[in-house]
């Protein structure tokens, strides 16, 4: 292989940088040059390509977002986009593709390397819900930054002795909102894949004003309802006012942790050795410490589950 291209689609994560780098500077150290595609399967339709040399991913280890850009590009579902995108990475001597995104952007892969080009998958999204790795780049800085901002919150609701409702991201998947409200001492966690009961949250309020307690967080993932829906809903039982706070896109931005720019170097370093070795249609990941490769098809079969562990370990540590 003398040629790969590497890029990043779907939503945007601290570490792709990260990740960019590390593909790029693993596949010279190997001799094979590498192409940056921009803006994603768009890009790559267009042929949207610009030679990435050692230089070239200087000084971006630290950075959030993607000096690639990232798209949405529905398009690319259908054969024929596929086709073209195929004869024109050959025509530019492309041999082999890393694709760092989420369970979409896999998908895109998986059917350029079922039509015989080779794709290896970089798991990266702040959700951490790409299937075949435990953890995804991107979701450790994610949950920093929601801990703190949870921090920064209950500051103000200890003063003011309020109790806030915080929306926190991650698609369907609760991972930001259980990790972050065990991290942030959350009194309440709602996640999409455990049911909960309006109740059960009226109840441990209740209980921790009877006990004294004059400020509660609780924290509900975007995936279960908005967040001020839910405090109206407490509102109407309870009788006191609930404040709402949506943290939004902060959650995709900022430096990538030591934990993500780590994960980033192993990820991009495996894709480029599996390239290298002919195996395309591999998924990357991180399973028990160890970094794991899957065959796209066997990792869309391990659907990334929570550790609802945690979810028991929040309710006992709340109490
Ligand atoms: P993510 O990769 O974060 O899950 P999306 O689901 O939006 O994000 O997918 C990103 C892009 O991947 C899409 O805009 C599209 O270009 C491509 N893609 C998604 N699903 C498929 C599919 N089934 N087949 C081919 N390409 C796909």
């Amino acid at each position: 292989m003398k040629k790969i291209a590497v890029l990043t689609s779907g939503g945007d994560a601290p570490g792709m940088n990260a990740a960019i780098r590390a593909v790029v500077r693993k596949a010279r150290y190997h001799g094979v040059e590498v192409v940056g595609v921009y803006h994603g399967y768009e890009g790559l339709y267009n042929e949207n390509y610009k030679p990435l040399d050692i230089g070239s991913v200087g000084d971006i280890i630290q950075r959030g977002g993607t000096i690639l850009y990232s798209a949405r590009f529905p398009e690319f579902k259908e054969g024929d986009y596929q086709e073209q995108a195929i004869e024109r990475m050959k025509k530019a001597g492309i041999e082999g593709l890393v694709v760092i995104g989420g369970d979409g952007s896999y998908r895109g892969a998986m059917q350029l390397t079922e039509k015989g080009f080779p794709c290896v998958g970089i798991p990266g999204t702040i959700d951490n819900d790409v299937p075949g790795t435990e953890y995804t780049i991107g979701f450790d800085t994610a949950l920093n930054t929601v801990v703190d901002s949870i921090d920064k919150i209950r500051d103000t609701a200890t003063s003011h002795e309020n109790t806030f409702v915080i929306e926190v991201m991650g698609r369907d998947a609760g991972d930001i909102a259980l990790w972050a409200g065990l991290a942030g001492g959350a009194e309440s966690i709602l996640i999409p894949e455990e049911k909960f009961e309006i109740e059960d949250i009226v109840t441990r309020l209740e209980r921790g004003a009877s006990r004294g307690k004059r400020h509660s967080i609780i924290i509900v993932a975007e995936g279960v309802m908005k967040g001020h829906k839910l405090a109206k809903q407490l509102e109407e039982r309870t009788g006191v006012k609930i404040r709402t706070s949506v943290l939004g896109h902060i959650q995709r931005g900022g430096s990538p942790s030591a934990r993500d720019r780590v994960l980033a170097g192993l990820f991009g370093a495996r894709a480029v050795e599996l390239l290298i070795e002919g195996k395309g249609g591999r998924a990357v990941g991180i399973k028990n410490h160890n970094v794991v490769d899957y065959d796209f098809k066997v990792a869309f079969e391990q659907k990334h589950q929570a550790d609802l562990s945690l979810y028991t370990l929040s309710k006992e540590l709340s109490i």
